[in-house]
Order: C-alpha cells, then structure tokens, then sequence
C-alpha cells in the first residue's frame, strides 16, 4: 500500500478503504520499519487511539501524518533533535498541529531533525542519524531528514517540516519526493521552536503536487499569535489543474548553473529544460548576480537571529536542569548547562551570531547582510514582473554519504545555495523529484525547484502539476 494523500481521501469517501484498516496499517509498517531509516524519534500509538474516531469523520480522514520533531505537541515531548530538549512535554500545541487536527490529520509520531533544524544531513540530531531510504549509506539531507525519508519510504502518507534556508526542498530532493514552501506568513510560526524566524517557515512533504495542496490548505491560516501571520493567510484557492494555464514564461538564472554544480545534474536538468522549450515553455536565461551572495547573507542573519532565539535555554526557565548548588556561581552553571545540552554545530552558530550581532561587529556585518536581503527582495520582485517562476534545480549535489561531510560545515553549507534565496524573499518555493541519477550502482534522486512571487502558492502548484505530469 503506498497511498497518497488525495488516494486516501477519495477512497474513504467512497467506501473503497476503511480508515481504521489504513491507519493501523501504517503505525504497524512504521513501527516495523523504522529500524532502516530511523525517520521517527517516537511514535504516538496512545495519541492515534484517543483521536481516531473523531479525527475519521473530518475532511483529511485521520490520514496518518509525521510531525517534525521542532512542532509542539501538547502533553507529548517535542525534543527538536537536541539533548537541551530531550525531556521537554509541551504545555500547548502548535497552531499549525491544531489546525491539521481540526481537518483531520493524524499524528503518528515524531520525525528526526537536525538539532534545532540546523544541518543538511539530519547527523546532527542528539538522538542519531536517519538513512536515505533510497542509499543504504546514504544521507537524507536536512534538517526534515525524518520527515521525508519516512514519505519517501511510506512510513506515512504525508508530513509536516520546517524549512529555514532549504531544510524541506534539499531532503525532498534528496529522497525523491515533493516538498512545498508557502510564502513567509501563510502558516502560522506560533509552536514552532524558532530557528531563524525572520526566514522559518512550515513546510508540507507529499508524494505529489496535488497533495501538497491539500495539505497545505489543511495548515494555512491567519493567527493572531504570530505577528507575521498575513490576514489574508487562507484566501488561496486550490488550483482547478487543467491543462489550460496560460503559456507560462520561466526565468532561468546562470548563476545556479555555475560553480559548485555537479555536472551530473546540470547535464539532466538542461535536458528537462530543452524537454520544456520542445513542448510550449517559455524558458530564458537571465542574470540573477544577488543568487551568488544569498548564501553568506544567510550564514550572517541566521546565526544572528538562533543566537538571540536559543538564549532562552538557560537551565534555569529552559533546558537541561542541575542542581545549582554544585557550581560555584551562575556563570559557571549556564556554562554547564549550555555546554552539555548543545551540540557542535548549535554552538558554532551561537558564537557566530553572537559575533554578528556584537557591538564592534553589526554595522560591519549584522547591517550589511539586511541591506543585501533588501536588495535581494527587490531583484527577485523584478523577476517577477517579467516572469511567472524561476527554475533552478534544487540542490547542487546528490546525496552524500554518510559521514562525508559533517566535518566539512562550509561543503555542507551550499548545499543550500539554490534554496536559501527564497527563504530570504519570503516567496513560496516548491521542489519536486526529477529523476534518478545513477552513482556507483546506486540510483539517486534528483530535484527541480521553482519559486513564485508571494502569495502566488496557487500558480504553483498548477505548473508543477502540469511538470508532474512530464516526468
Ligand atoms: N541547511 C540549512 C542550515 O543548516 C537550512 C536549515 C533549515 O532550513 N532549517 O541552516
């Protein structure tokens, strides 16, 4: 059984499946299997038995959904992938976990992460690392590695994940499924453990495009308990996908085909494109020089914003506990509790944020790097007054292998190069599988991304659709 979301709903609608049958299905299969990709931290069998019967009668049917660890849930623990967090059961729950469960999405657990959803491989979760379903050796990129490697390898129908700089496209990319970011403020950030929360955003993970619209339907709205929540966060239609749509124009931008591309996918992608040119897509190459800074603008803002967002954690109102009587002063126990609870790569953000953000450093840096993400906006805003997308592909590599480059962080960091701009332009992005690429006898996805300008999640989807349908 590998049912997609729109599967799933049409066939209890019209007795085809029965809910229940479905969904112990899934736990079952998930639970079994868990062991080869370590996609779920924990699984929430008490939670599916008491909200099964309520949640089958609404719109999504109790479909079986995996939950980013980073998403409060309230009663249950939600760790974020960290030692700080490993105990800590949430007095309330995501806005965005509210709204699905008001539609009828069902958790079946929690998904492995990156700590704190820094990383690109998922290695860097305190409690291990996840396994590409597609490469024995294999990472399934990150941080929502959990999450898409559990869809990838039907371990559930669909997912939740969070993306900062790229943490839903790279791993859908490198699992070979679909992944949807809406714009900056059509899902409500309110229970989410921020990262970055200028550039976090909550993602939808499915297996295809139609999917991803149901589901991000089920999550999107206005909520007051986020102050970038847009008021008019739900107005979108879902698209009607007809064949119909407008002969789309699509910016190509020579820099994602530049340095640091692996020939591989610049090969397959520029077939995909002539493919598009031969059919009735109009496609141009354009000059996007603002693409080739987002990624060090990303690694000067982010840091800035987790430093300041991760201070809370102080052993004292957050974090690990201890005994305060064993160190001799306060200093001395935040020292502790912060050298314990954070890994390595949390810590390397921490000190560069902080460094940003000091007062001999923020006008050289801190202040430079938003004035670059303002011009950033504005270049992107002129694509689009030419254009209906850009297309880039989504990652610039394939999925390593484990262990590759955990030690190499400024390698793992462009691996985001194409991702990141449309995180710091707050537009609505979307990577889906094109593909596979053989490497030593093993065959690895690949992805294509198109971004939009905001608030144009519908466009979106209907030419990703129609590409869908190409593949
Ligand atoms: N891989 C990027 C990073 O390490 C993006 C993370 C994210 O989107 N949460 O920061």
């Amino acid at each position: 059984m590998n049912l997609t979301l729109k599967q799933y709903i049409d066939w209890i609608n019209d007795w085809t499946l029965d809910a229940k049958n479905v969904i112990n299905h899934y736990l079952n299969k998930a639970k079994e299997k868990n062991s080869q990709t370590f996609s779920f931290v924990r699984f929430h069998e008490d939670y599916v038995n008491s909200h099964i019967d309520d949640l089958i009668s609404k719109p999504l049917h109790g479909a079986p959904i995996g939950l980013k660890d980073i998403i409060l849930t309230k009663g249950y623990i939600s760790s974020c992938g960290s030692k700080m967090m490993k105990d800590f059961v949430s007095p309330y729950s995501a806005t965005c976990f509210e709204t699905l469960e008001k539609n009828g999405g069902l958790m079946v657990g929690k998904t492995n992460m990156d700590e704190f959803a820094m990383g690109s491989s998922t290695e860097t979760s305190y409690f291990g690392k996840t396994i590409n379903p597609h490469g024995i050796n294999r990472v399934p990129g990150g941080s929502s590695g959990g999450s898409t490697a559990a869809v990838a390898a039907d371990l559930c129908i669909a997912a939740l994940g969070t993306d900062t700089g790229g943490s839903v496209r790279q791993p859908a990319s490198f699992c070979g499924i679909v992944g949807l970011k809406p714009t900056y403020g059509r899902v409500s950030r309110y229970g989410v453990q921020s990262m970055a929360s200028s550039l976090d955003q909550v993602w939808v993970i499915t297996k295809t495009v139609e999917d991803a619209g149901i589901l991000l339907k089920a999550i999107a709205g206005y909520d007051t308990h986020d102050a970038q929540s847009c008021p008019e966060a739900d107005t979108w239609q879902q698209p009607t996908y007809k064949n119909d749509v407008k002969k789309p124009k699509l910016a190509l931008p020579k820099e994602a085909l530049g340095e640091g591309l692996d020939p591989r996918i610049k090969t397959r992608f520029l077939e995909y494109i002539k493919k598009l040119k031969g059919l009735w897509w109009e496609i141009e190459e354009i000059d996007l020089p603002i693409m080739g800074y987002a990624v060090p603008m990303y690694y000067t803002l982010m840091p800035a914003e987790v430093s300041t967002n991760l201070a809370r954690f102080d052993g004292i109102r957050f974090g690990l506990q201890d005994d305060t009587t064993k160190y001799p002063d306060i200093l001395d126990y935040y020292k502790h509790i912060r050298s314990e609870g954070f890994g390595e790569e949390t810590k390397r953000r921490i000190l560069l944020g902080t460094f940003v953000l000091s007062s001999a450093n923020y006008e050289g840096y801190y202040l430079k790097a938003q004035q670059a993400r303002e011009q950033l906006k504005a270049d992107f805003s002129k694509i689009f007054e030419q254009y209906d997308a850009i297309i880039t592909p989504t990652t610039p590599t394939l999925p390593g292998k484990i262990g590759e480059k955990i030690n190499d962080p400024l390698t793992m960091y462009l691996e985001d190069m194409y991702t990141i701009p449309a995180n710091m332009a707050g537009i609505p992005a979307m990577s889906i599988p094109w593909g596979m690429i053989e490497e030593n006898g093993e065959m690895l996805p690949m992805g294509i991304q198109l971004m939009t300008d905001r608030r144009q999640e519908e466009k979106l989807l209907e030419l990703w659709w129609i590409l869908e349908k190409l593949n």
